[in-house]
Order: structure tokens, then sequence, then C-alpha cells
């Protein structure tokens, strides 16, 4: 079974097929970093690490390179520094870091390459100067302008036709401008925002060029697969896409496969209480496991919107707890040879990425495993293996089962349940059930609930009413 993925621009699934199986190259939009990030914008930090885990296991580890930009120039990013009276790099250096502490913390592995705008900038203006060479920008008044009238296939991803533009332009286009859908490749800087020398004065880049400039120096082009928001198709996209096959060097395609994630949308309950309105991922992460936010992240298909709501959260905790219930009752099975082909494990996976359809076959997996378990059966090895196959390129299920139960609690609280436990195994071993009842009672007074199976007993700290 290959693996189909949505191409936006075919507006179909089609076969992934990459141009050189031992080079597979993907780039997805990233942050700009003047804040912490919403919770949204991790959505698509953690479907395409899926779907990263995914190429690596098909085309090997080394065999996949993904780069994700950073934009470290900017207004907000400036405005930010001005309002703290601190150093523009500061800021970004700040939330660049929180960006990756809260991607890690949400199980992505880092992207091969990150690139920065303020280290590509070279590469940024010899790229609009191919662009201006090549009739397809102009400078006026200071700026450097795409010139969207000179490709003729503007408009084709997100399927806006260029004349529709016209009509819908706002009347205070910039007066400069030849066209309203022309937009700013280079822009003066203001007096004490950072500026970078060029060509046609100094000043510094627009966003878009960032990403194309970043494509060419990082990957080469075409792409295989560019990834990003559904909110970036326009004109974030489109104008990468003018870009990069506007600049000389007659490339046939920017990028062979585009792939876009739906919309996160918050609750609107307004309980004081509610996670669910909880909005930046740096603050949800305080109170919330980080693999349970990923579970949540994937448990609608990437390209349907994603009602964000304490329900969700709260089921895929539940979802966690089951299955890691049954690998700590599994945990004396060592997992080996396999129950399903290679290709059945990741079936759902490479339908376009059916993340929901993959957490059903993981729990279906994980109910066969603990009957086997329970029966003793010759099966669970297998079972064992298939599920943690899955599991490992949906980036879940990768921590130790006492871990994940154990998350809240301290190491200081941990040694004292350990010993409770253990004295209640050895009165139990003697037959001591009044010492074992009232050892118990002692772990519940902890909030600590004790979990008996065939291996021993395990336990778990309760939610918190
Ligand atoms: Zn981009």
């Amino acid at each position: 079974m290959p693996l189909t993925l949505y191409d936006t621009m075919a507006r179909k699934k089609r076969p992934f097929a990459p141009a050189d199986p031992r080079r597979v190259t993907m780039y997805v939009c990233g942050p700009t970093v003047y804040n912490y990030a919403h919770i949204g914008n991790f959505r698509p930090v953690v479907v395409f690490d899926v779907l990263f885990r995914l190429l690596r296991r098909l085309y090997g580890e080394d065999a996949v390179v993904y780069a994700a930009n950073v934009t470290d120039v900017d207004d907000k990013i400036n405005a930010r520094a001005a309002e703290e009276g601190v150093a523009i790099a500061e800021v970004a250096e700040r939330y660049l870091a929180a960006y990756n502490a809260d991607a890690a913390a949400l199980g992505a592995l880092p992207p091969t390459a990150q690139p920065r705008a303020t280290e590509t900038m070279d590469a940024i203006v010899a790229m609009i100067g191919r662009l201006v060479g090549n009739n397809a920008a102009y400078a006026a008044e200071g700026h450097v302008l795409f010139d969207t009238q000179a490709f003729g296939d503007y408009g084709k991803l997100s399927g806006r036709p260029l004349d529709e533009m016209i009509a819908g332009a706002r009347v205070e286009v910039a007066p400069y401008k030849r066209h309203p859908a022309d937009f700013v490749l280079w822009k003066p800087s203001k007096p004490g925002e950072p500026e970078w020398e060029s060509p046609w004065g100094s000043g510094r880049p627009g966003w878009h060029i960032e990403c194309s400039a970043m494509i060419e120096q990082q990957l080469g082009l075409p792409i295989d697969i560019h990834g990003g928001g559904i909110d970036l198709v326009f004109p974030h996209h489109e104008n990468e896409l003018a870009q990069g096959l506007c600049d000389g060097h007659r490339h046939a395609a920017y990028a062979n496969y585009w792939l876009h994630n739906g919309f996160l949308n918050m609750a609107e309950e307004k309980m004081s209480k509610s996670v669910g309105n909880v909005a930046l991922a740096h603050d949800l992460l305080q109170s919330q496991p980080g693999e349970a936010i990923r579970w949540a992240l994937l448990a609608a298909h990437y390209r349907q919107p994603l009602a964000w709501t304490d329900d969700a959260l709260i089921q895929a905790r539940n979802s966690l707890d089951h299955l890691y219930g049954v690998l700590g009752r599994a945990r004396h099975v060592q997992a080996g040879g396999s129950g399903l082909l290679a290709e059945d494990q990741l079936a759902p996976l490479l339908d376009d990425l059916n993340t929901p359809s993959a957490m059903f076959l993981l729990k279906k997996l994980a109910n066969d495993l603990d009957a086997a378990v329970r029966r003793d059966a010759g099966s669970a090895p297998a079972i064992k293996q298939d599920l943690m196959a899955l599991a490992g390129v949906m980036g879940l299920l990768q921590a130790e089962p006492q871990a994940w139960f154990q998350g809240g609690a301290d190491e200081g609280l941990k040694a004292r349940i350990d010993a409770l436990i253990g004295a209640r195994d050895s009165a139990r071993a003697a037959k001591d059930w009044g010492e074992a009842d009232r050892i118990r009672a002692e772990l519940t007074a902890l909030n600590v609930e004790v979990m008996d199976g065939p291996a021993g007993a395990t336990w778990r700290i309760k939610e918190q009413a």
C-alpha cells in the first residue's frame, strides 16, 4: 500500500513519489518568534511531525530532510522589544527557545534544519536580484515588489485568478504598485528597526521571500512536500510559489505536494477552570501532559477543523491511561515478530495521515494485547511489536507506563510510594491482609491508586477532583 497524500494544488489525493527516495525534502512554515505560540500554531508542528516520522520510516532515518523556518525579522518582534526595552534579538531568542521547548514537550522531533531569516539575508537579497533581473520584480520608492502579472500561473494554488483580485482590492493600495496583488520583497526600515544593505537601499525583506530563499538554499527545487496551515494558502504560499518559479532557474514545479492542515477552533465555554480556553501551549503544558495535548491535536484528521475543548483533552488522557495501563500489564512481554504485514501496521497513516483511524487501530491492538497477556498467549510479543511500531510513527506511547502514571509526583513522594508498595507486597506475600489493607489506605490518603497486575503492582497519582 503506497502513501497517498491530499495535494492542495491537484485538489485530490495522489500517491506519493519523491523525486529522489534517497533525499526526501519537506518544508513547513514555522513561527514568528515574538510571543509564546498559540496552541493552534502547534497543530501543524505535530501533524507534520507525524509525516516526518512516517517518511523516515518509509525511506530511512537519514533520507528525509525537513526544514522549518524561524521568522526573526518582523514588526511584531520590533514592537515587543520596544515595549520591553530590550534588544530585538533577545526577544527572538527567548521565544524561539520557548517554542522549541514546547514543541519538544509535544513530542515533536527537531526539524533537520531550522533556518532563521536573519541568517539567510544574503540568499534573500540574491534571490530578489534574480527576480528583478528576470523582470518578475520592480523597484519603486525604496521598495521592491513582485510583479504578479509577470507570472501567468499566479492564483493557481489558491484558485483565485488575478483579475478577480482587482475587484476585491481595497482602495488604499500603495500608489507605487503596478497591480493591487503585487507584494513586497524588500522595504525600507523605519528608524530604530534592523536593516540590511541591498542594491535597492538598506532595508529588510518581506515575509514571503524568506521562505522561498530558504527552500532554495536548504532543500533545492522542486521540493517534495510543502506544508503549513490552511490560512497560508493565500497569499503566503501563492506568493512563495510565484517567487520560486520566476527567479530564472526554470523549474517546472516549486513543491510537488502541497499539504495544509485545518483550523483549530477554541472552545466557546467561558468557565473559569476550562482548559479548553487556554490559548497558549506554554500555559496548557503547565497543567496537561504534553502527550495528552499531542493526542488531542491528532484526534481529528489533519484537514478537518479541530474543536479544542476540555472534553477533547479529557478523552485524550483517558485513551492514554487505557493504553499505558495495557502496556504496564504487558511490561514483562518482550516485543518481537509481527502479527501484521509492515504496511498494514501503518495502513491508516499511509491513507493521507488518517490519525483518528490509526488511534482506533492502536486501541484495537492494545485490547488484543491485553487479552493475550491475560491468557498468557504466545501471540503477545507480536501484538506488542505492531502496537509499538504504529505508536512510534505517531510519536505516542514512548514513555515508560510508570512514568506516564507518575508524571505528577516528585522524587521524594515517588520513593515513599515505592517503599509503601514494597511493604504491601511483603504483607500480601505473608498473607497479612490486615497490614496490606492498612498500607493501601495510607496510599489512598496520598491520592495514589494501586493497580495489581500479573507482573506485580503499579501505581498512579489520581486526577485531582
Ligand atoms: Zn512560508
